[in-house]
């Protein structure tokens, strides 16, 4: 094979530049203004993923969630428009999807997840139509909003896959806002909801799970564990799950709706999987405590396509952009890394209109809250947080790299 040098050269190349690569890129100019930043982006526009699931409850606006990628990048960064097709770890070198080879001195990988909607069948033909909506993508939250509104009683269904997915919080918080929003219109006595999820637990931090199996029964949601959605049919208004039974046999249910909310499967993105920068399960393998890559000590990745082990959020990647910002300079500088991400990821669980509990965790499910407020209980100034505070928090200080570091402290148990 003969070896193709590097077209373009930067000291430091992003690839992503969604809520990780955004942040890392003006953390890394604020600390060493005037370094050579390269972010890599198809995507002109940026999103505000976590406020989708207001938008979908009708109580956000779509245009707010969603900036020009060129106005959220930091201008001394260089935003190079394409996507990675590929990576050469041992020679420094990505590929891009206009042929032209990228080279560097460090590498941030944060992608993100793959939403992988084909793994349903039948979804991607009537996603957007016939009642089935959903909050994972800025196409499809609006119609939610129109579901529900449109909505006049019988079954509204919502699903959940089984893990990894982004936000595992969200596929629930549309339940409890469409029970809110009906039981507000008197609609609530002739509707059904059912919570179906294709992994074993309502929620990964256990001691999380009675409070919102509360709310849900507080709503009449009914959750229903271990039921993967398999197929929807449309037009004849059919779901179909499917379940296992203790000896492993699959037995499929058909579920009628009126509204189907469909979160979809995720895993990691296909250009990571089938490179060499991958773990087992497709994700960049990192230590999880400094964020640098375990073969490749120039590599650091973070975010939702990483490998660190805890619930993909961009709370999460607030609290390991530092780590990585921090370990990325030492490495520049010759020196080893000393910055170390402890898990931090937090979940604002919408419960109701006007209310959210918020689940702060650490690694091994360690509940570690900021605030002196008690985490299982819901609370109206969560909610102010999460729809007033929280969005001009990730756009001005963020990702401006600006952030200062909040602690969070593990949680004292009632003795
Ligand atoms: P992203 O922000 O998704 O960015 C990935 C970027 O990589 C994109 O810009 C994309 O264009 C780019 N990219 C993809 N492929 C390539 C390629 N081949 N080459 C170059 N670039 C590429 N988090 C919270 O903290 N709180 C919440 O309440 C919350 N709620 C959520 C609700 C919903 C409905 C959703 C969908 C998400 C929610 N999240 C929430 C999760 C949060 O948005 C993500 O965890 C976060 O955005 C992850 O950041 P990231 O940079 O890893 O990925």
């Amino acid at each position: 094979m003969t070896q193709q040098s590097a077209n373009i050269h930067h000291r430091v190349v992003i690839m992503g530049g969604g809520s990780a690569g955004a942040t890392v890129a003006a953390s890394l100019l604020v600390k060493q203004p005037g370094l050579d930043v390269a972010v890599v982006d198809p995507s002109d526009t940026h999103y505000y993923q976590p406020a989708f699931t207001l938008v979908g409850g009708g109580t956000y606006e779509l245009g707010k969630t969603h900036r020009l990628q060129r106005d959220v990048l930091p201008e001394q960064a260089t935003w190079l428009q394409a996507a990675v097709t590929g990576f050469d770890p041992e020679n420094n070198r990505l590929t891009l999807d206009d042929g032209r080879i990228l080279g560097y001195e460090a590498l941030v990988v944060a992608p993100g997840i793959k939403l992988d909607w084909d793994r349903v069948k039948g979804l991607g033909e009537t996603l957007g139509k016939n009642g089935v909506c959903s909050n994972y993508s800025p196409q499809t939250v609006t119609y939610t909003w129109e579901c529900l509104k449109n909505f006049r009683g019988g079954n509204a269904i919502f699903t959940q896959p089984p893990p990894p997915l982004k936000c595992a919080g969200a596929p629930q918080k549309i339940a409890y806002l469409t029970a809110d929003h009906l039981r507000r219109q008197g609609l609530r006595e002739n509707s059904t909801l059912k919570f179906y999820n294709g992994g074993g637990a309502l929620f990964s931090v256990p001691e999380f799970v009675p409070p919102l199996e509360r709310v849900a029964h507080r709503h009449g949601v009914e959750i229903l564990l271990s039921h993967d959605l398999v197929e929807v049919d449309g037009e004849r208004k059919v779901a179909i799950f499917e379940t296992k039974n203790g000896e492993g046999e699959r037995t499929r249910l058909e579920q009628p709706f009126d509204m189907l909310h469909v979160t979809p499967h995720q895993c990691a993105p296909d250009v990571i999987r089938e490179s060499a920068l991958a773990d087992s399960a497709g994700w960049v393998e990192v230590d999880k405590a400094t964020t640098q890559h375990v073969r490749y000590a120039n590599v650091f990745s973070l975010g939702d396509a990483s490998s660190l082990p805890t619930s993909k959020t961009a709370a999460a990647v607030r609290k390991q952009a530092p780590v990585t910002v921090k370990n990325l300079l030492a490495h520049l500088e010759g020196r080893e890394p000393s910055a170390y991400y402890d898990g931090y990821t937090s979940c604002p669980l919408v419960t109701a209109y006007g209310k959210v509990m918020i689940a702060e965790f650490i690694y091994d499910g360690v509940v570690t809250p900021t605030l002196p407020l008690d985490p299982f209980k819901e609370s109206r100034f969560y909610w102010v947080v999460k729809k007033h505070l929280l969005p001009p928090f990730y756009w001005n200080k963020m990702l401006k790299g600006k952030e200062p570091d909040i602690a969070h402290k593990p949680l004292k148990k009632a003795s």
